[in-house]
């Protein structure tokens, strides 16, 4: 249990080949906000695959996965990505959806629908309980602490 929480804290941290170095002046790129990035020394800005994916849907709404993927150079597997990450949404006029990873139910992002979704958190939720039922606070404050590192370090990747 507690080496699958790591490994979705680490998704979270995944930086979608985004922009390091400037391609006009080879400065800095620094972060701005959803994927969307300049450069110190001469504003020039940039866009990781989450930025050019929002871009291309803000200006052309209800676009399918495959016309982003090929208008905006972005691969199909960032975009299911991003959608399972809820970075994205399938838009709620669209036949096309996921599936939920429990029941199969159609849902338009995330990775569970919401009734599975909540029927998972009670879950971890009664682990939690039995957790500490066995092993006393101690111990669970200690793999407490761990989680947070990890998160703050996804957290600086971005
Ligand atoms: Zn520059
Ligand atoms: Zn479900």
């Amino acid at each position: 249990m507690e080496k699958k929480d790591i490994t979705i804290v680490g998704k979270l941290g995944e930086d979608y080949n985004r922009p390091y170095v400037c391609k006009e002046c080879g400065g800095i790129m620094i972060f701005k906000g959803v994927g969307e990035y300049e450069c110190e020394e001469c504003r020039y800005l940039a866009y990781d695959d989450y930025g050019k994916a929002r871009n291309y849907i803000e200006k052309n709404p209800g676009a399918t996965s495959g016309e982003i993927s090929e208008k905006t150079g972005v691969s199909q597997k960032a975009i299911r990505q991003m959608l399972r990450e809820s970075r994205l949404e399938i838009a709620s006029d669209s036949k096309t959806f996921m599936k939920c990873g429990i029941c199969g139910a159609n849902i338009r992002h995330g990775t569970l629908c919401e009734k599975c979704a909540v029927s998972y958190h009670r879950n971890v939720e009664e682990q939690e309980r039995a957790k500490r039922a066995l092993a006393g606070y101690g111990m669970d404050f200690k793999k407490r602490d761990d989680g947070a590192m990890h998160f703050i370090k996804a957290e600086q990747n971005k």
